[in-house]
């Protein structure tokens, strides 16, 4: 059938091209089992105050491990499982184990810890996202503040009928909304008035570019000036030298992400440093 459908397409048939059909098929069979085989895991990584590196909270980035295709990282089954719809079960995964997993820090004292869970626009597509996030607080007796979700600009472009309300009620609960890699998307800045979102994420596409290259210190700036004329929050991803974490302190980004200070940790780990802040 990968056959027949190659010959009713243009596309000329050829090994690499079987082979690598057949590798995505080989993925999504695995994708579909992975959840109930508990082959993902949660990495935690530290979001800091650029000031004084005090870490604030924690971006919970899942990981892969499986038995054919070893350790994969979210870029390379991320996609494959929006295209399945299998990224709605995970999702619903990593929110309950990121939920369960900020409860347990904080019982243990560590302190008004948050999490930021990525969720895929397929999940606004398909599920009753608000519901969801509502019943993982409820399971584990969190207040709405201690969980934050990034969006894409994806979320926007598909503008499903209830993303509105859908946000609206996320809202209400006290979660913070922000959207993710600001500025790679489509940048619909209409929706920024629109949409009761807390803050934006500044890519790492164009933090990796200052201070040296004047295209990335432009779209920086921009973008820094829309959240403050917005009274967005904003947060620098994909920092790693110290001239990039002192050229957005004066751009007044207060917050940020990378691997200068840390990448993503296993819990332990981050506890480990939130407790030494
Ligand atoms: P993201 O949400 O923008 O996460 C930031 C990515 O940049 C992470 O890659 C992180 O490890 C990496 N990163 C952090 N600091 C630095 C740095 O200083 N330099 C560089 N070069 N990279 C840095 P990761 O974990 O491979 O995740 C990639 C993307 O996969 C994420 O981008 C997010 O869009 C998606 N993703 C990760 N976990 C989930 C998840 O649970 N659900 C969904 N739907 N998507 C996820
Ligand atoms: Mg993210
Ligand atoms: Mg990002
Ligand atoms: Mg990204």
């Amino acid at each position: 059938d990968i056959k027949r459908r190659i010959r009713n397409g243009r596309q000329e048939f050829t090994p690499e091209l079987a082979q690598s059909q057949e590798t995505r098929l080989r993925m999504e069979t695995q994708l579909r089992r992975a959840t109930d085989n508990a082959e993902f895991r949660l990495l935690y990584q530290p979001q800091v105050d650029l000031r004084d590196g005090r870490t604030v909270a924690a971006e919970a980035l899942i990981r892969w491990q499986n038995q054919q295709f070893g350790g994969m990282r979210p870029d390379h089954f991320i996609g494959h499982a929006e295209s399945t719809g299998d990224i709605v079960r995970i999702g619903g995964w990593v929110l309950r184990e990121a939920c369960r997993q900020v409860a347990q820090w904080r019982d243990q004292g560590l302190g008004l810890v948050r999490v930021a869970v990525n969720v895929s626009y397929r999940q606004f597509l398909v599920e009753d996202l608000a519901r969801a996030v509502r019943e993982a607080l409820e399971e584990h007796d969190l207040p709405g503040p201690a969980l934050e979700l990034e969006f894409t600009e994806r979320v926007l472009i598909e503008d499903a009928p209830d993303t509105l309300r859908t946000f609206e009620a996320l809202r209400e609960m006290g979660v913070m909304l922000t959207i993710d890699d600001f500025g790679e998307g489509y940048s619909a800045l209409n929706y920024l008035r629109r949409l009761p979102i807390h803050g934006l994420k500044l890519s790492q596409l164009f933090v990796s570019g200052v201070p040296g290259n004047q295209s990335d210190v432009a779209v920086c700036q921009a973008v820094a000036g829309i959240a403050r004329s917005l009274g967005l929050g904003l947060v620098a991803e994909g920092i790693e030298s110290d001239s990039q974490r002192r050229f957005l302190l004066e751009l007044g980004i207060q917050f940020g992400q990378g691997f200068l200070f840390a990448p993503g940790l296993p819990p332990d780990e981050f506890a480990r440093r939130f407790a030494n802040r």
